[in-house]
């Protein structure tokens, strides 16, 4: 029966973009309709331009169904880097991807060494101020009215000291 003059028949067979490339008859069986929509008919005219139809169709056949979803994206990705640089595809944006890789990772490098030093330098900086805090605490002890007793041991000791001054001047 003519497709024509049977527009419901034509809607539930549609062909797909790669069997309508191809100008031949796309069934249910079609291992490359579900990769390639009609809606996507540039995506099959890159593979096909750049694999080949019977190629793309052995490659895809090669895979297990489970990742020949992931091996189209792949064959559709190098397709369209092939165009765009036909001598190195996708070669070209790995070595550009792996530069970047090498620069990302001497900047890293570069600041790790950076946190390290701010480190030393935060660490120098506490030491410098627990010491003044420790000279300040010092000082405001000696000032401090709640410690008299304290400046009481300290009057003690001076007299403390004296005989032993007049025992050392008596010696001389
Ligand atoms: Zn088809």
């Amino acid at each position: 029966m003519d497709a024509r003059i049977t527009p419901m028949h034509a809607r539930v067979h549609q062909p797909c973009a790669a069997c309508r490339m191809l100008r031949r008859r796309c069934d249910i069986n079609c291992s490359l309709a579900p990769y390639f929509p009609i809606e996507e008919i540039d995506k099959f005219a890159g593979v096909h331009r750049v694999f080949g139809a019977s190629n793309v169709i052995k490659m895809i056949q090669m895979v297990e169904e489970t990742r020949r979803e992931d091996a189209v994206k792949s064959i559709v990705y190098e397709a369209t880097a092939r165009i765009r640089d036909p001598v190195y595809g996708s070669t070209a944006a790995i070595f550009h991807l792996q530069k970047m890789i090498e620069e990302l990772r001497s900047q890293l490098e570069t600041i790790k060494s950076q946190v390290l030093e701010l480190q030393q330098h935060r660490d120098e900086l506490q030491g410098i101020l627990m010491n003044n805090v420790h000279s300040l605490d010092l000082f405001s002890d000696m000032h401090d009215p709640m410690f008299g007793e304290s400046s009481k041991v300290q009057e003690d000791t001076v007299w403390d000291l004296e005989p032993r001054d007049e025992r050392r001047q008596e010696r001389i």
